[in-house]
């Protein structure tokens, strides 16, 4: 199966891709924080990517730091521990642009919150001329909202950057239909419309993510972003991953 062109029934591949990468993916197995392993192998995987001619855009989470949830529950206000989480993202994308730009990568950090001493602020039309001049952008504070998420944040950015699919590098290789960690019958799912995503609360993304990328049609590629080149070879078409577009509804 191809993911090449997905929603638009071309054979051709991505202009420019966004690739969301969650808190977790960073810390690699250590539970909290950075890991320098798995932040360096990520970036080569961007960069092996991105020399084969493709633009690409990343979101960064922050659950390997900080949760607007997890601060709700020790009686920190939801906005203000929100704005917490969102700073976190931005402590991500700081690192990871430090490790693209050591590999020799070209960067920018965009972030939705204003922080003019460390990384510019969100301005879309810059952020399209950086990727057309070649630069990996980084989207750091998520959406500068709080109640949202940084998936939402990527679907958001991937509609306003015009992107051509929306990757999601989890600690699994698609979406299944059980916890495949638990469960070892669960089936992993090859393709699944936005509808039954939405319909069987399959926990892929936030609904909000889902719609905004259905209504934007962009398909979602779910895949682990813990094997080595995955990147390079989903985008192939290769490989184990889930993409869920429109084509089967
Ligand atoms: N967050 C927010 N608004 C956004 C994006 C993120 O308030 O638009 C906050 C929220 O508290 C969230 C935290 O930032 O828990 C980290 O983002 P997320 O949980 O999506 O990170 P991930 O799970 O992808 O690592």
């Amino acid at each position: 199966m191809s993911t090449q062109g997905a929603s638009q029934g071309s054979r051709s591949k991505p202009r420019r891709v966004l690739l969301k990468l969650s808190g977790e993916a960073l810390m690699g197995e250590k539970g909290f924080g950075l890991d320098y392993l798995s932040l360096t192998r990520i970036a080569k995987d961007l960069i092996e990517v991105h020399s084969g001619g493709i633009q690409i855009c990343v979101v960064v989470g922050a659950g390997n730091i900080f949760r607007g949830l997890a601060g709700s529950e020790i009686g920190i206000e939801r906005p203000t521990a929100d704005g917490m989480g969102m700073v976190a993202t931005v402590i991500n994308a700081l690192a990871m642009q430090n490790m693209l730009e050591g590999l020799g990568a070209e960067t920018r950090v965009q972030s939705a919150i204003k922080m003019d001493a460390i990384c510019e602020p969100y301005i879309r039309r810059r952020a399209i001329r950086h990727l057309e001049r070649g630069r990996i952008v980084i989207f750091a504070a998520g959406t500068g909202n709080p109640y949202f998420t940084t998936d939402t944040a990527s679907a958001l950015r991937a509609a306003e950057m015009s992107c051509d699919l929306l990757l999601k590098g989890t600690q699994v290789d698609g979406v299944y239909s059980d916890d495949p960690k638990l469960e070892p019958s669960a089936k992993r799912y090859e393709r699944l419309s936005f509808s039954q995503v939405l319909r069987d609360n399959l926990q892929v993304m936030d609904s909000a993510a889902i719609s905004l990328a259905r209504e934007n049609k962009i398909p979602i590629l779910i895949f682990s972003i813990h094997n080595k080149g995955a990147f390079k070879k989903v985008l192939e078409g290769a490989g184990k991953f889930t993409l869920i577009d429109d084509l089967t509804e």
